[in-house]
């Protein structure tokens, strides 16, 4: 099937500086030269620790972050290089869903008008007289019924939060969804609800999703293909059968085997799943960044680069012992 994301070599590189002088101390390496595809209808999904790009890359994604280099072709436009008012249009096409989506509803309006912002906006994608009935639809479609219309923000619970926050990205017709963790934030009990009802809004509408988590559990129930982030860039990526049954990767391997224990009491808040902390992006490990943590590591890892290997078709893994 056709592509409709497609994303070449991306570099995020963000100047640190420190002191009253505001002197260039470093870069941080956000994301540091990630390639990727989503073809129409498919679910990508992004998995890696917290502060290995994930959200800088969804940001790039969704054209709320400019790359330092490298493109993003969203459905056939360089949306690396739009401005203006053909950066809002194409950017409709690809809508960012947010872990937290309070921050993006405003406190002070209710369900209804926070759905119908979006038509306010783009006077273009309903006219007047039909606004209010695309509302009622866009609140049906994420399973919010009419008594929700006149709530606020603060008299809804997470999970309904996070269906307005869907509903409103709806609005502007996207065809690309890009969730960053977009149930991280809520209870277990509900989180099952917004994946089932996210698989459903893709079936329904035809959309494409990059689905962003910190654990393969998530992913493993909606993803179609899988990429395995590791500081800034992705280390292994495939078919989700290939990156669940035979993960060539020592970091993907050490993903599984912490994945989520099924007692929610015993997870917490747990997000690194590996012995250590994954080391700073501000000053990368040469070689193979993942040489510290390796258990595998041997004296090359440290020095050189891993070269990207294909094991099997589609399945791409960066290290030295894969193939
Ligand atoms: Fe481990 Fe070396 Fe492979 Fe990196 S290249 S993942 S350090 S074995
Ligand atoms: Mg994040």
């Amino acid at each position: 099937s056709r592509t409709v994301l497609r994303v070449t070599d991306l570099v995020k590189h963000f100047p640190m500086r420190k002191g009253p002088l505001r002197r260039t101390v470093g870069v941080l390496k956000a994301v540091d030269g990630v390639s990727l595809e989503l073809r129409a209808g498919e679910t990508l999904g992004v998995v890696g620790e917290s502060g290995c790009g994930k959200s800088t890359l969804a940001r790039m994604l969704t054209a709320h972050e400019r790359p330092t280099s490298g493109e993003v072709d969203l459905l056939g436009r360089p949306l690396h290089k739009l401005r203006g008012a053909e950066l809002r249009r194409a950017r409709r096409r690809v809508q960012l869903i947010f872990q937290d989506p309070s921050g993006s509803l405003n406190p002070r309006m209710t369900v209804a008008a926070s759905v119908r912002e979006p038509f306010d906006v783009n006077p273009d994608l309903a006219p007047r007289g039909e606004r209010d009935r695309r509302v009622r639809e866009l609140l049906e479609l994420v399973g919010l019924g009419p008594g929700h219309a006149g709530r606020y923000p603060h008299q809804l619970s997470g999970g309904q939060r996070q269906r307005v926050g869907i509903a409103r990205a709806l609005a502007l017709r996207p065809e690309v969804l890009v969730c960053d963790e977009p149930v991280s934030a809520l209870d277990v009990s509900v989180q099952a609800q917004i994946v089932n009802l996210l698989e459903r809004l893709r079936a329904e509408l035809g959309l494409a999703y990059v689905f962003i988590a910190h654990d393969l559990g998530v992913v493993s129930h909606l993803a179609d293909r899988v990429a395995v982030m590791y500081l800034g860039r992705v280390v292994e990526t495939g078919p989700q059968e290939r990156v669940y049954g035979h993960a060539a990767h020592p970091y993907t391997q050490a993903l599984h085997a912490a994945a989520p224990l099924p007692d929610p009491a015993l997870r917490g808040d747990r997000e690194a799943p590996l012995e250590g902390e994954p080391p700073s992006p501000l000053d990368p490990p040469g070689g193979c960044s993942f040489h510290p943590r390796c258990p595998l590591a041997r004296d090359t890892c440290a020095t050189v680069p891993p070269p990207q290997v294909e094991v099997a078709p589609g399945h791409q893994v960066s290290c030295h012992l894969a193939g």
